[in-house]
């Protein structure tokens, strides 16, 4: 039987690349990438990945469209949030009128220590080719990083918030060095490599307290599809070797010197093996209070770590706020619904007015950050 030759005049003009051709076209049509988070950067990144023609994408999100996000996710729209669609749902849709040769699998899920390997495992092959990274919290960042040091997967950071963002591609160390790009020499530090904790909640703004410009994420977030062609069509020596930092209201464009960072540091990711946040030590556990229509979050690495005051600065637009020496307690309400977020200094946190624990985690990502 004739093989059926897939359709490639649509990616004319990026097969006039250097480094791309035919050749590289192809690649791209048999790969599969896993976009984790359809916010901000997720839809840019869907976007531009579904027009290039990668064969097939893992979308992941756990959240629903609200009108405030139709600023700068370019996958969604009016009719998006009256109908109350699902993220990942909505961006499929989206993608299979914009490409239908890309297979679209769309989960509405949180990605945790438990189902990422699964999520990962959904690539054709049995695993992904790529992580690209649209989260709003470093606790799944660490998490990405750990599932793809550990099964050897390239994985693409990217992060935007105010004016600011930074992104940074990671070719990831394997125990053999028999990966494509550390037989040729170019395989990168990883995440912890860099920061080798995450910053303490409330340390970091989130997009709900300081905001974030549009063109900041578009710009981190096609930054990121870039770094993921090279890498799928096998250009490994084209992958920036620096982190990317911009602040789009200072007019600053920074490239940071990382490479060293696997030489010279011990570690407990890539070079220990020691996979932390895959092995759920770190990273949050919920708990439904029941009776009490609220949830308990148990974000272990936390505890002591929390400045109350400088939380409680950032809540304070949203809603009252008290402080005492044990506990931060804040009234929210978030897209009409009133919550009330308690943190406590042994790194626990309850969220009251849901059930669910997504929603918890969703309401503490939001407001206290991760
Ligand atoms: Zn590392």
């Amino acid at each position: 039987m004739t093989p059926v030759t897939p359709d490639l005049a649509r990616y004319h003009r990026q097969m006039l690349l250097p480094g791309f051709g035919e050749a590289g076209q192809l690649k791209l049509l048999g790969s599969s990438v896993f976009v984790v988070g359809c916010g901000a950067l997720g839809t840019v990144i869907a976007n531009t990945l579904a027009r290039a023609g990668v064969g097939q994408l893992i979308i992941v999100d756990r959240d629903f469209i609200e009108i405030t996000n139709l600023q700068r996710q370019i996958l969604f729209d009016e009719k998006d949030v009256a109908d109350a669609i699902p993220k990942a749902e909505a961006a499929k849709r989206k993608i299979n009128a914009i490409n239908s040769q890309v297979e679209v699998i769309a989960v509405v899920d949180d990605v945790n220590h438990a189902n990422v390997e699964k999520l990962i495992a959904l690539g054709r092959g049995g695993k992904v080719d790529l992580i690209i990274d649209g989260v709003d919290n470093f606790e799944t960042r660490y998490l990405v990083n750990d599932a793809a040091v550990k099964l050897g997967i390239p994985y693409v950071y990217g992060g935007a918030v105010g004016t600011v963002g930074a992104s940074y591609a990671i070719l990831p160390h394997t125990p053999k060095a028999d990966s494509a790009w550390e037989k040729t020499g170019y395989a990168t530090p990883c995440l912890r490599c860099i920061f080798e904790q995450a910053p303490p909640p409330g340390l970091n703004p989130t997009c709900d307290t300081a905001g974030v410009i549009g063109p900041g994420v578009s710009i981190i977030a096609n930054y990121q599809a870039n770094e993921a062609l090279k890498i799928l069509t096998g250009n490994y020596d084209r992958v920036a070797r620096t982190m990317l930092n911009i602040d789009l209201w200072e007019n600053t464009v920074r490239q940071f010197k990382v490479a060293k960072a696997y030489d010279v540091g011990e570690c407990e990711c890539c070079k220990k093996r020691n996979f932390e946040f895959l092995d759920g030590k770190f990273g949050s556990s919920t708990t439904t209070l029941c009776g009490r229509n609220a949830v308990q979050l148990s974000l272990k690495q936390q505890a002591g770590k929390m400045d109350f005051d400088e939380i409680a600065a950032r809540l304070r637009p949203h809603g009252a706020v008290s402080v005492n020496k044990f506990m931060l307690r804040a009234d929210i309400k978030d897209n009409g619904e009133p919550y009330e977020l308690t943190l406590f200094t042994d790194g626990r946190a309850i969220v009251k007015g849901t059930k669910e624990p997504n929603t918890a985690r969703g309401i503490y990502a939001k407001y206290v950050g991760a």
